[in-house]
């Protein structure tokens, strides 16, 4: 007899798939009961594994405005669930929790105006929410505040990005978004013209030149566990508080370090 799951799950079928690089690819839900979450937060879903849910956080990168969830997924090569998810298409569904979770959400509490997003491959996702967010909202006139988010992504070849037209695209049309890209192989993209090195080594540079001060900014760090290790101490150096640094860390630190 198949098990009931439908008390914490429901059945979210795929709408559509689209492919970066052979590990990387977004896909679009649309669950049968709307999904209530905030800019940043995460869902976990999964399939179902002999009789038992084996299911995996995954920030949203839709907006809650937005009719369909949309997530950026990693398959990570030995992982129990995301090969899994990478042979899934369309028509296929997912079991997804019906509660979002989380914490990493834009701070509003301190009156910092300037927001520091800082990310590897995937961890872009959370930062997609908040953008898209921060656009509708000031276009509906809910946002008054004068602010700045200033994205920094890292990845490892340029075809590794996935939302950098978007990204490039409100950046050139508002001045609130400045988004910095920079890939750590270059050596395996030739034609590449951006930022080369890892984020954490960017830091410095960018804190400096757009004045993002420990006064007047709050630091988000989402993706590769080493990453935010690294980004941390660089910016607590630089006279960051802890609570003034926003984590998400996608898997614990030690475990499967993997070159960002
Ligand atoms: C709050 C939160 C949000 C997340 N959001 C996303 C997201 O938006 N997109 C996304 O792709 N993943 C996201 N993750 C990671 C995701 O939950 C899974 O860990 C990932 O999909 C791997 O699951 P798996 O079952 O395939 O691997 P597992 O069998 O769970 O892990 C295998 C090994 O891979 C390591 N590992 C996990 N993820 C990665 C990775 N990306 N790169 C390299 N090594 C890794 C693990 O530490 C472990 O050693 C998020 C995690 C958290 C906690």
């Amino acid at each position: 007899m198949p098990v009931d799951y439908s008390d914490k799950y429901m059945l979210a079928p795929i709408t559509r798939r689209q492919d970066y690089s052979p590990t990387l690819w977004t896909v679009w839900m649309k669950p049968p009961e709307p999904l209530t979450f905030k800019a940043g937060q995460y869902v976990a879903f999964g399939l179902n594994n002999n009789d038992k849910v084996l299911e995996r956080a995954f920030s949203i990168v839709s907006s809650p405005y937005e009719p369909e969830l949309e997530f950026f997924i990693e398959k990570v090569p030995e992982g129990a669930l995301s090969p899994q998810l990478y042979q899934l298409d369309v028509g296929d569904c997912v079991l997804m929790r019906k509660k979002a979770k989380g914490i990493f959400n834009i701070d509003v509490k301190s009156g910092h105006s300037q927001h520091f997003l800082i990310s590897t491959v995937t961890g872009i996702a959370p930062y997609i929410s908040m953008v898209r967010t921060f656009q509708r909202d000031l276009r509906e006139g809910r946002l008054a505040q004068p602010f700045r988010l200033v994205v920094l992504q890292g990845v490892s070849r340029s075809n590794e990005f996935g939302y950098d037209r978007e990204l490039q695209e409100v950046a050139g049309a508002y001045p609130w978004l400045t988004y910095i890209q920079t890939i750590s192989r270059p050596w395996e993209d030739p034609d590449w013209k951006g930022e080369r090195g890892r984020v954490d080594d960017l830091i410095r540079k960018y804190s400096d030149s757009l004045e993002l001060t420990p006064e007047s900014t709050t630091a988000y760090l989402c993706g590769n566990a080493g990453m935010i290790v690294n980004a941390r101490d660089i910016l607590r150096r630089r006279g960051f508080e802890q609570a003034s640094i926003k984590e998400e860390t996608y898997w614990p630190p030690g475990e499967g370090d993997v070159e960002y």
